[in-house]
Formats: structure tokens, C-alpha cells, sequence
């Protein structure tokens, strides 16, 4: 029997096909300043978002296209973050679903 792989190994195994033009973007970063609580920093387990000193911070090459930080923005945030799918076949290849 197989050895079961942890959440950490299976994405540790997915592969990305990176996008120039990034797919996550901030309508007008003031609303990001002014967010309170900035649930997408918390809810994303691919850790895409950082507040860096005045401004977010979007590591959209790590996304694994959950959507769970567009859900946060617009429910409990500023709704500042436009989300969509890359283009095309780019973005997250899971390897193991
Ligand atoms: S939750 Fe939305 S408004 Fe708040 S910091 Fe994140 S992207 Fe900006």
C-alpha cells in the first residue's frame, strides 16, 4: 500500500505555468489600505498575499485558484480584489487533485 502523502507534499508536487499578465489584481489599492481585517492574507493556504509596509502584496504565481480569497474580500473585505482564472492552460497543474 501506498504511503499516504500529507496536504504539504501534494502541493509540494503540483507545477505552475506562470502567466505574464498576472490574474488576481486590486481594483484601487486604497481599499486594501483602509481593509480591516485583510482576510485574504488569512485565508490563503498558498500564502499569495503579504501586506508589505503600505500596500498588498500578490504572489499571484503561487495561486492555486481556490477563489477562497475573492469570497473573503467581498464578504468580509473591501472588495478590491478582481479574481479570475489565468489564461489559457497557465496557472496551478495539481498532481494529485
Ligand atoms: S481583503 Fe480585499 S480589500 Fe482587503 S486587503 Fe485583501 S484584497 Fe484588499
Amino acid at each position: 500500500m501506498a504511503a499516504r502523502l500529507s496536504v504539504s507534499e501534494r502541493l509540494g508536487a503540483d507545477s505552475f505555468t506562470t502567466d505574464k499578465v498576472p490574474h488576481l489584481k486590486i481594483a484601487d489599492p486604497r481599499l486594501c489600505r483602509t481593509c480591516v481585517l485583510k482576510p485574504c492574507i488569512k485565508v490563503c493556504p498558498a500564502e499569495v498575499y503579504h501586506w508589505d509596509a503600505d500596500h498588498l502584496r500578490i504572489n499571484y504565481e503561487n495561486c492555486l485558484e481556490l477563489g477562497a480569497c475573492r469570497v473573503a474580500c467581498h464578504e468580509l473585505g473591501n472588495r478590491a480584489l478582481q479574481w479570475d482564472f489565468p489564461v489559457g492552460s497557465r496557472g496551478v497543474h495539481f498532481r494529485y487533485g
